[in-house]
């Protein structure tokens, strides 16, 4: 019995980043992907998808006693999303850093937000806030299969 190297590495730290209806809208899907692409992180998974209404319920359910709770997912659903899964070592935590805060007005010049967003109602980009959180969302928007398995040929000269 040979246990797979795969199963005794540890587990690679995945995040669920998602371009919101507005970044589609307006034109900057390419200048978003672009910055996680630039960073290094491997892009695992990606789509084009218009969010059902329960979906989205399912994703912000955290925040279903909020006020804006309502016209969170009147957002989320006015248009078609870019879904992507992110791989790599503190992926988290760093996306969360290349996005800025949640109110654009209050992100750090650049950062995605603080670069490209006036509103939190409209802030271009969602990321997770923990690797918990990453897997979860990750589970919930991509079906099984959709994820590809692939390495990068940059690897070696991103990571020692
Ligand atoms: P995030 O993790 O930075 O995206 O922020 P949260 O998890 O706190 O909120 C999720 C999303 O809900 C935000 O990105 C906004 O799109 C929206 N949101 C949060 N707070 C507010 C608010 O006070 N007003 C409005 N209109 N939307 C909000
Ligand atoms: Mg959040």
């Amino acid at each position: 019995f040979q246990l797979s190297s795969s199963l005794l590495r540890k587990e690679v730290e995945q995040t669920y980043i998602m371009i919101k209806p507005d970044g589609v809208q307006r034109g900057l899907v390419g200048e978003i992907i672009s910055r996680f692409e630039k960073k290094g992180f491997l892009l695992k998974g990606l789509k084009l998808f218009q969010c059902p209404k329960d979906l989205a319920q399912e994703h912000y359910k955290d925040l279903k006693e909020r006020p804006f709770f309502p016209n969170l997912i009147d957002y989320i659903t006015s248009g078609p999303v870019v879904c992507m899964a992110w791989e790599g070592d503190g992926v988290v935590a760093s996306a969360r850093k290349l996005i800025g805060a949640t109110n654009p007005l209050q992100a750090e010049p650049g950062t995605i937000r603080g670069d490209l967003a006036v509103q939190t109602g409209r802030n271009v980009v969602h990321g997770s806030d923990s690797p918990d959180n990453g897997k979860r969302e990750i589970g919930l928007w991509f079906k099984e299969g959709e994820l590809a398995q692939w390495e990068s040929v940059q690897t070696p000269w991103l990571i020692e």
